[in-house]
């Protein structure tokens, strides 16, 4: 059988079997419910509390301020709906960025169509939000500023540390969307004014499913499951206790390991970047080139614009999974990105990146293979595209400060 190489760990990573072996023994044995008082239910609240303490430690918090969510959009929707339901009047007014993952996004339509006032900070060409336009659009009435810690299409981190001070300032609280970070960049609550803080369990090489909110010692939440009063009144619902101590596994290990494993895939990461540019001049990079997750490359193809979905699925046909940067999901394949528009480029540029996204198990033999598949696999669209559509209109955005060295002297001198 070919070995199929995964490079699309930002949709999902695959589970580390010392996570598997973690899960485990909480489906055939230890399947109580933990709010039980006999032993079975004993020791399924053990396991939770334990999971508790390992993702508070990751996120340098108190096992109190961890609420397990069934996952990342709904550690979301906890935090958004939740705080604006618990600030009571209506005249309420939320501030977020163009570039959320629609779980935020779709979240501030809700409210904005039930009477909240939502301001969409834009962001600059490499999808960061500027703090002035923060400290501008706050008003009285704020309450709450919801800006994700890293950008899913194109791996952008935003300065969070600095736009939770402005909110607090102007009397705010602070959420981020942290299920592209969490585990790959050191985000401690001891350093980090952050109020709230959403997760997921599958983007940490942990189980689909699982999630968490982390809610910051006294900031009001209105729960948006009520019933069984469990995770301290905050989400009521019987624990998911297998996918909770799988989160506990993976966030121990993530904290564990995370300084050397960002160190090796910013290896891989530059490699693919460096080899790419060096035999395809007309490959751009998308984002910040140095600002940005440590395994997370967005790369477009003058000339190429539109092919995305092509390209994807030819290197799929040799053995490489990536993914289209122009959405989080195939229903939405052959749309343009709303990140990539709102990074100022125009719709065909928009519709025609390709995200590669490296994980925990992937290898320097993974990246040179790539190498040496993607170039040609570009060449070959090229030349289609210039067959079937000679009349397509020339791209009017002109990537500049993230241009791959090699076609591009003035940045060369920034880059080198
Ligand atoms: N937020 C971001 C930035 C994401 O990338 C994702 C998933 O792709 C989510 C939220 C949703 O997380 P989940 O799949 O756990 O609902």
């Amino acid at each position: 059988m070919v070995h199929r190489i995964y490079f699309d760990n930002a949709a999902t990573t695959p589970i580390d079997p010392r996570v598997l072996d973690a899960m485990q023994p909480f489906f055939r044995q230890g399947w109580g419910n933990p709010s039980s008082l006999h032993r079975e239910g004993r020791e399924a609240r053990a396991a939770v509390d334990l999971a508790r303490r390992r993702v508070a430690e990751l996120l340098g918090a108190q096992p109190s301020e961890i609420v397990f969510t069934s996952s990342g959009t709904e550690a979301d929707a906890m935090a958004i709906r939740g705080s604006l339901l618990a600030a009571g009047p209506r005249d309420a007014h939320l501030v977020t960025s163009a570039v959320e993952h629609p779980a935020v996004l779709a979240c501030c339509q809700r409210l904005e169509r039930e009477g909240v006032a939502v301001t969409r900070l834009p962001v600059d060409h490499d999808g960061v939000v500027d703090p002035d336009s923060l400290r501008q659009a706050m008003r009285p009435n704020t309450r709450l500023v919801s800006i994700m810690a890293a950008n899913n299409v194109v791996g952008t981190l935003q300065p969070i540390a600095e736009l939770a001070r402005i909110a607090h300032e102007h009397g705010a609280l602070f959420h981020t969307d942290a299920v592209q970070a969490a585990g790959k960049i050191p985000l401690s609550m001891r350093d980090h004014p952050i109020d709230l803080l959403s997760l997921s369990a599958h983007k940490l090489h942990g189980p689909k499913g699982t999630g968490v909110l982390y809610v910051r010692t006294g900031v009001p939440l209105t729960p948006l499951l009520e019933g069984g009063g469990q995770e301290g009144g905050r989400r009521s619902s019987t624990e998911n206790v297998a996918g909770i101590v799988g989160l506990g596994a993976a966030a121990a290990i993530a904290r564990e390991e995370m300084s050397d494993e960002a160190v090796r895939l910013v290896r891989i990461r530059d490699h693919i970047i460096d080899s790419i540019a060096a035999v395809l001049p007309n490959a751009y990079l998308i984002g910040d080139r140095y600002r940005r997750l440590p395994g997370h490359i967005c790369l477009g193809f003058s000339g190429s614009e539109g092919e995305a979905i092509r390209l994807l699925l030819d290197l799929d046909e040799k053995g490489i999974a990536v993914s289209s940067g122009s959405a989080c999901s195939a229903r939405h394949s052959g749309e343009p990105s709303h990140v990539l528009e709102a990074m100022g480029f125009d719709p065909l540029r928009a519709r025609g990146s390709l995200r590669i996204t490296l994980g925990r198990f992937n290898t320097m033999e993974e990246a040179n293979r790539l190498v040496e598949v993607l170039p040609e696999s570009v060449r070959s669209l090229r030349t289609i595209t210039s067959v079937a559509s000679p009349g397509q209109p020339a791209a009017t955005h002109r990537p500049t400060g993230s241009q791959i060295p090699g076609s591009n002297r003035q940045f060369q001198n920034q880059y080198q």
